[in-house]
């Protein structure tokens, strides 16, 4: 394990994370602030929320089937940075539906529950997790001073607007409609009347 997070500290300096730091194995974890770590946290059971939320709603087709592998990346991408700066990693040992926070948690069984009685409910679910995401990764994204952390944000953010995208598509072609919650309607509206955008780097 070591190991693999001293790579990943290679890359990170190689990459040009902007605080001077050497790649000291040990030393890799402190750069971070309690605040930047706890947001990773977070945002790690965020992503674990998108995926098994969406695995919940299979039933509903597509894009919940494609997103998924999806979210299972950017679970994956927070994984990465939680080992590389040597953070605990709130998702060990849960299963599909369990979840540390408590308050994921509820979200995780509400949206279950409110998404589960038909297509036009699950896809209305998958545009409120969206669109949570993005105003979470944009709040952790500002509280970081950190390249490595900054990139896998703005990637995940990335996935975000073109799963939005997908699912307020697929739901206005079935008759539904969505007024967001978590960020505001300009920006919502920019995001579901433009392209989709390419892959993050
Ligand atoms: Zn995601
Ligand atoms: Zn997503």
């Amino acid at each position: 394990m070591k190991s693999i997070a001293y790579a990943l500290g290679l890359i990170t300096a190689l990459a040009g994370c902007g605080d001077g730091n050497d790649a000291s194995p040990d030393g890799a974890g402190a750069a971070l602030s309690a605040r930047e770590q706890s947001d990773l946290r977070h945002m790690r059971e965020e992503e674990k929320l998108a995926r098994d939320v969406y695995d919940a709603l299979d039933p509903n087709g597509q894009p919940f089937v494609n997103v998924q592998d999806s979210e299972q990346r950017h679970f994956d991408a927070i994984g990465g940075l939680l080992v590389t700066y040597g953070i605990d990693d709130p998702a060990a040992g849960n299963g599909v539906g369990v979840f540390t926070d408590a308050g994921l948690q509820a979200l995780h069984d509400d949206l279950v529950a409110r998404g589960a009685p038909s297509q036009v409910a699950a896809l209305g679910v998958g545009c409120a997790i969206e669109e949570l995401d993005l105003h979470d990764l944009d709040v952790a994204r500002a509280a970081s001073d950190h390249a490595d952390v900054i990139a896998v944000y703005d990637n995940l953010a990335l996935g975000s607007r073109n799963h939005l995208r997908a699912y307020f598509d697929t739901l206005t072609a079935a008759g539904g409609g969505y007024t967001p919650v978590a960020i505001d309607q300009a920006t919502f509206d920019a995001i579901v009347t433009s392209p989709r955008e390419q892959g993050g780097r």
